[in-house]
């Protein structure tokens, strides 16, 4: 019999979610996280950004009841308005069906509401201010520090799940006991967070349904819109170098670089330059894990396993998606946590691995493919070949962002299959018109089996 009591680390999105859900099957959970009460009057500062919410993490809102109540937070963006340095713009609509649209969220008004709902639950008890401090494998028990109480005690591997995210205290200790074999490998761009407030009456300022990007070849801008009218802006570029972090030291230069580089949105956005030079610089990378778990004692769970570059706007879908595969596994068979554990990272492992990647990949897309002509008439092409073969051409980011069913190692595999041939067919090509379709399509489905048989 596997035991009904989980003790969870970190009450980040991952493991909130999952404490409601497991509590939703009648299991008890004990919440530990290291910072105060958000909901509270000390609440502790955290990250500002707003998220892309896609179908990965909208199943697994669902999956544990909490939709209805995420709705009011949520803003749709249809598609990218792509802002080029002249001060043109172009839409491009991530998929051509109505529902195929994206959401943005506060991180931190989605962290309350996951909590408040795991807080609705009898069995579930949170301890905030309580933090993981290490993890004794032979004696099966972390240490976690009751910080205001300066008081230290143990709490049982029977089992822990994980997820105390990027920087994760379990991984390390995992890691340094030869079990879970981590890597991590830091991107040498970092990001700053810019604001543009809303105007007058709440209005927003820029078009409200669409994430903003200005791509500017090894750098780039976006905005996410904001239910109250304003927008989270991100910029992200390299550390180092001649155009680079490190050489927007002093309000002379952001406000050169703001004027060069984003003149059209420049004056929209609260003390440009200021917020370059002051704001903190966040660091970004990726995170693999040879493996995510000790026996049936500890799981590794969301950014605590994997954290991803946030270019494909996926990192918390992927969490999401964890807590979905683990609750399906738990209410498939009655095995110890051991194989739990064991056919959870079977499953979830390679498609971790192919997010990381796509990821990486889709940064190089945003601040710079997207400019290129021949990305729009791809673009078309696959919208095109996708009407043609709906059951066999899926964009690869429609297969990432709207079909949850298709697992991300597979959106992986058929993408690359489906680039080849995009880019064989345009080749030559200016116009859609200019391309061969009927000879694309025969070649798709000669290469692309029915989704449905996967
Ligand atoms: C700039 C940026 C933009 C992003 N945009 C998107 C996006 O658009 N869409 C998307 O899906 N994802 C996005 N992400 C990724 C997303 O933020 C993460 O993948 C997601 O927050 C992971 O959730 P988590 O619960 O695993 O980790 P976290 O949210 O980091 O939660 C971990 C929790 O553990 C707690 N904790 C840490 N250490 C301890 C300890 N020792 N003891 C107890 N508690 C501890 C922390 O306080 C925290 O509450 C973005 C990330 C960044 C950096």
């Amino acid at each position: 019999m596997r035991s009904t009591h989980v003790n969870i680390l970190g009450a980040g999105q991952c493991g909130t979610l999952l404490a409601t859900m497991l509590a939703r099957k009648a299991m008890t959970v004990s919440l530990f996280e290291r910072n105060t009460d958000p909901r509270g009057e000390f609440a502790a500062a955290g990250r500002s950004i707003n998220l892309a919410l896609s179908s990965r993490g909208i199943n697994g809102l669902r999956q544990a009841g909490v939709l209805e109540r995420v709705g009011p937070l949520l803003v749709p963006m249809r598609g990218r308005l792509v802002h080029e340095i002249d001060g043109s713009t172009e839409f491009l609509p991530y998929g051509q069906r109505d529902e195929e649209q994206i959401y943005s969220a506060s991180r931190g008004e989605l962290n309350k509401l996951l909590l408040d709902a795991a807080d609705d639950l009898d069995n579930v008890e949170i301890h905030f201010g309580h933090a993981l401090t290490g993890y004794d494998r032979a004696a099966r028990h972390a240490r976690v520090l009751d910080i205001e109480a300066d008081n230290d005690y143990e709490i049982e591997a029977s089992p822990i799940i994980a997820a105390d995210g990027a920087g994760s205290v379990m991984r390390n200790a995992l890691h340094e006991s030869g079990i879970v074999g981590a890597n991590e490998i830091l991107l040498a761009h970092g990001y700053k967070e810019l604001v543009i407030p809303s105007g007058p009456d709440g209005a927003f300022q820029l078009e409200p349904h669409a994430l903003h990007i200005w791509p500017r070849g090894e750098f780039m801008l976006i905005a996410l819109p904001n239910p109250g009218g304003d927008f989270t802006l991100t910029l992200f570029m390299p550390n180092e170098g001649k155009v680079s972090f490190a050489s927007l030291t002093t309000e002379q230069a952001a406000t050169e670089f703001m004027d060069k580089y984003f003149a059209d949105v420049a004056p929209l956005i609260t003390d440009p330059a200021r917020s370059l030079v002051e704001n903190p610089l966040g660091l970004l990378g990726t995170v693999r894990c040879q493996h995510w778990h000790d026996r049936g004692d500890v799981l590794l769970l969301g950014d605590a396993a994997h954290a991803i570059v946030p270019f494909h706007g996926q990192g918390m879908n992927l969490a999401f998606e964890d807590c979905v595969v683990l609750d399906r596994i738990l209410d498939g068979s009655d095995a110890g946590w051991d194989e739990v554990f064991r056919q959870y990272e079977d499953e979830q492992h390679k498609n971790a691995n192919a997010i990381a990647d796509m990821a990486l990949e889709n940064y190089v897309e945003m601040r710079d493919t997207v400019r290129d002509p021949k990305f729009a008439l791809r673009k078309e092409l696959s919208f095109e070949l996708e009407r043609r073969l709906p059951d066999r051409f899926i964009p690869r980011y429609s297969m990432v962002m709207f079909h949850a069913e298709i697992p991300y190692s597979v959106a992986q595999q058929r993408g690359a299959v489906q680039e080849t041939l995009l880019e064989e067919f345009t080749n030559d090509a200016e116009t859609l018109a200019q391309v061969d379709i009927d000879a694309a399509a025969a070649a798709a489905t000669r290469q692309l089996e029915p989704v449905a048989t996967i």
